[in-house]
């Protein structure tokens, strides 16, 4: 599944790829996605774990 970080959102907390961090990282201070193919459950995952709701999924 394919997912969304709005950068003007993203808050750099790094919450994301603590959890999952085989498909995001952070580049200078923004979270990005490694892959374009995030499985759904950790898509789900990440959702409930970004504070400040950046991450969207895209169908
Ligand atoms: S959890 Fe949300 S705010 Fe934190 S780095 Fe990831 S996208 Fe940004």
């Amino acid at each position: 599944m394919k997912v969304k970080i709005d950068e003007e959102e993203c808050i750099g907390c790094g919450a994301c790829t603590a959890v999952a961090e085989e498909y995001f990282e952070l580049v200078d201070g923004k979270a990005k996605t490694k892959t374009d193919d995030v499985p759904e459950d950790i898509v789900d995952e990440i959702l409930d774990t970004c504070p400040v709701g950046a991450i969207k999924k895209e169908e």
